[in-house]
């Protein structure tokens, strides 16, 4: 069926995933078999995992995969830095050998059955396909407000990002390319990639329970996400302010004319309800103001400093060759 080139990376971010990882490889395994005898995709192709500085024993079973079968590979962070980051660097090492790089989840709560249909796409053209939730059922109550405030924030600060999708995606040669290109620190791929342009369509998929194991986002690492996002994309926040700034330049020119007027008029001013609710008022504002001011000058101190985004410790990779190289980092 196919004409393009098509060797497949799966790209998997692990994080702690020992508990899932032995199921997830065996069904990732046995669907990139039936992809490559069906000539979907090419027999060089690989299932990319990243261990994203896990302190449990991902490594040790990532290793253990990858002396077994060929197919596997592994690149291992020297610490925990982040679903993103270890989606970016897992798409940059399979940029080196890859036509196509996808991104999973290790828990396989995205229906990897949905690939056929990202090859499809690929195959009909596109350099970029997104895979979409149908919905948010199996999510608990509060995931599911947390995340819809998000995206409904999200477009209000009118930032392009396509809801209820979450880093399950195909993405071609071509657009890792492009993607290289991009330094940035703080890293929002989900927004970043559709600014890129390119052709691209999107693949709908039902999500499953998580197979094993807990949920690694935490509710901090929730929230990093999205003040990446909204920083990294928009600078809407900044301008609220200077127009929120303004309505209070008005209320308080408002506010001096009626109290000279009072002086004049000889009235007495009771007070000190109201100076007080507006001296209260116009702290929390001055304080929120200069934080969402301090958020952007902290992320601009880090993308000046450019640090690599990540530091890959260990890198296994085979095809009767063998690598495994130090300290090479995230700054390509
Ligand atoms: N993950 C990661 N680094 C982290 C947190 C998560 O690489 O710091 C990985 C994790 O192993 C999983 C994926 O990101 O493969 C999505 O995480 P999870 O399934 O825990 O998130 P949820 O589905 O609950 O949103
Ligand atoms: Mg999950």
């Amino acid at each position: 069926m196919s004409n393009r080139p098509n060797t497949l990376y799966l790209v998997v971010p692990c994080y702690n995933e020992e508990e899932a990882l032995p199921h997830s490889a065996q069904v990732m395994r046995e669907k990139l078999k039936r992809l490559m005898e069906e000539g979907k995709v090419s027999p060089q192709s690989k299932i990319l995992f990243v261990n994203d500085g896990s302190r449990d024993g991902t490594w040790r079973i990532i290793h253990g995969l990858c002396e077994a079968d060929p197919a596997f590979a592994g690149l291992s962070f020297s610490r925990n830095y982040g679903h993103q980051s270890a989606i970016l660097a897992g798409m940059m090492a399979a940029r080196q050998h890859a036509d196509i790089a996808v991104t999973i989840d290790a828990d396989l709560q995205q229906d990897i059955e949905a690939l056929d249909q990202f090859l499809e796409r690929y195959q009909a053209g596109c350099e970029i396909v997104y895979g979409i939730r149908n919905d948010r059922n199996t999510d608990g109550f509060f995931k599911k407000m947390t995340a819809n405030a998000f995206y409904g924030l999200m477009h209000l600060l009118g930032c392009k990002v396509m809801s209820n999708h979450a880093d399950y995606r195909l993405l071609s040669k071509k657009a890792l390319d492009a993607l290289a290109e991009y330094k940035e620190v703080n890293l929002f791929l989900r927004g970043l990639i559709p600014t890129m342009g390119f052709q691209s369509d999107v693949v709908y998929f039902d999500v499953k329970e998580r197979e094993a194991g807990t949920s690694k986002y935490t509710f901090r690492k929730m929230m990093t996400l999205a003040t990446d996002g909204i920083t990294s994309m928009s600078t809407r926040p900044i301008q609220l302010i200077t127009v929120l700034g303004f309505l209070v330049s008005v209320f308080s020119f408002c506010m001096i004319v009626y109290c000279i007027a009072d002086w004049f008029l000889g009235r007495n001013v009771p007070g000190y309800t109201t100076s007080l609710v507006v001296s209260l008022l116009m702290g929390g504002l001055t304080i929120f103001s200069l934080g969402i001011v301090g958020e952007y000058v902290g992320k601009i101190y880090l993308e000046t400093k450019a640090r690599p985004r990540y530091i890959v410790e260990s890198f296994i990779w085979k095809e009767g060759e063998r690598r495994e190289e130090e300290n090479s980092n995230g700054s390509d």
